[in-house]
């Protein structure tokens, strides 16, 4: 039984001949927690984008629990099970935070029938789990709009897990934040990865020695090398990549 939730095989984007990506390969173990580091142009943000379907591959393919995701559109993907947080906060301002995670949940349900229901769903009962694991029981029920920048963060998070993804792909979560506040989100994507697999996009070397067991590193649209975080900061090749930026 094959336990991998991604593969990526010899991979190829070209923009008007450019490869943004070139004949890269990726695994990912079902239940793994990824971080991908990478300077700027090595082609990580391509790379979500041919994960969530945003982008089509010039060559190769991607499989997801072995399903070739050629040709299939963007909102199908997610609906397949894979989450994506953007850097920028998609969190609705006005409404509490308890009122955004109920939205996730009921994405594809009668969202006014949920918001005024009397009686408790288990919607309700699931988004109440989520306030605690993402550390907004305390302001669930403020307008977004008063949250830190870091709680904002967070949030987004619970309103991609109340998707219930299987895999869930996290691009730079702690941009701006507090060094506080950096630590809650690796706490967070921690618990998250007791019952996720997750890709995490990052350059915060600090966060990602806070959170990584196993590091890929991008240059050049390939894959430059792939270990712990000791033996990629060690890696020759890493240090000259990053010291020639
Ligand atoms: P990263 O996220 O690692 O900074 P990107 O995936 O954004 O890298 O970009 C990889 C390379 O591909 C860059 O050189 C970028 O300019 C180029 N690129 C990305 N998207 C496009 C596009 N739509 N058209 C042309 N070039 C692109």
């Amino acid at each position: 039984m094959n336990n991998k939730i991604l593969e990526i095989e010899n991979l190829t984007v070209s923009f008007d001949g450019f490869k943004a990506l070139n004949n890269l390969n990726f695994s990912l173990d079902a239940g793994e927690l990824r971080v991908i580091i990478g300077p700027n142009g090595a082609g990580k943000t391509t790379f979500l984008d041919i994960i969530t379907g945003k982008v089509q591959p010039t060559e190769g393919r991607v499989l997801f629990k072995g399903r070739n995701l050629r040709r299939i559109a963007e909102h199908k993907i997610a609906r397949l099970g894979i989450g994506r947080k953007f850097q920028t906060p998609r969190v609705y301002l006005n409404l509490t935070p308890r009122e955004n995670l109920e939205l996730s949940c009921n994405r594809n349900k009668n969202v006014l029938a949920t918001l005024f229901s009397k009686t408790p769903t288990s919607e309700q009962k699931t988004v109440k789990g989520l306030l605690e694991t993402i550390g907004l029981d305390l302001k669930a029920d403020i307008p977004a709009q008063l949250l830190s920048h870091g709680e904002k963060q967070r949030l987004e998070i619970g309103m991609l897990v109340a998707q219930s993804p299987d895999l869930l792909l996290v691009d730079e979560p702690v941009a701006g934040l507090t060094d506080e506040e950096t630590a809650q989100t690796g706490d967070l994507l921690l618990a998250l990865a007791e019952s996720h697999s997750i890709i995490v996009i990052e350059h915060d070397m600090e966060f990602v020695r806070q959170i990584a067991r196993k590091v890929t590193v991008l240059h050049q649209g390939s894959v430059l090398c792939e270990g712990n975080i000791e033996e990629v900061q060690n890696d020759p090749r890493v240090i000259e990549v990053y010291l020639g930026q």
